[in-house]
């Protein structure tokens, strides 16, 4: 079996999905074996390449998000949202619950540890939010969610491992599963 194409992605979230990856330790082993890691949050590429499986942790919250994650559907042939940030915007998603001009106000100029020095970053470079948080099932085709806040290390080896042989994970059968 020729070796598959990976690429792990951070859009608007914590990290923690990404440690959870990690945190499958020496089994990233049998995932090298399987696939080349060709982007990553510690692969230093500018470009996004074709590959075969794209994990997306975190949502989309800005213009840059919104084209990173339509290049990303476009060269990946399986996109799998990563935890819950990615799923349904969870953590991401509770600025949802207030009007986007206040919460940037408060952020920049309000917050009581700006003591009053508070100043508005406007070098027109900056990425814009946009007004509401959005899970990546909103804005692409997503072929696969994997929940949790972070989903567990076995579980995102499961699913790894059987998308990078060619089968489909079921989530249930993870849960049986014991590794490690
Ligand atoms: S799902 Fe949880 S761990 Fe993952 S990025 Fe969101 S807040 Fe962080």
């Amino acid at each position: 079996m020729a070796k598959k194409k990976l690429a792990t992605v951070w859009l608007g979230g914590c990290s923690g999905c990404h440690m959870s990856l990690l945190d499958i330790d020496e089994r990233i082993l049998d995932v090298a074996k399987l696939a080349d890691i060709v982007k990553c949050p510690v692969v230093d590429g500018k470009e996004f390449p074709d590959v075969d499986i794209a994990l997306v942790e975190g949502s989309v919250t800005s213009d840059e998000h919104m084209r990173e994650i339509k290049h990303i559907r476009k060269h990946s042939k399986i996109l799998i949202a990563l935890g819950d940030c990615a799923v349904m915007t969870n953590v991401t998603g509770m600025r949802n619950y207030f009007n986007l001009a206040d919460v940037i106000n408060a952020s920049y100029l309000t917050a009581v540890s700006n003591d009053g020095e508070g100043e508005m970053p406007d070098n027109p470079q900056l990425l814009k939010l946009i007004d509401k948080v959005l899970p990546l099932q909103e804005v692409v085709r997503v072929d696969f969610v994997l929940p949790g806040c972070p989903p567990d290390a076995d579980t995102i080896f499961y699913v790894l491992s059987e998308f990078l042989q060619d089968r489909v994970p079921n989530l249930a059968e993870a849960k049986k599963l014991k590794y490690g």
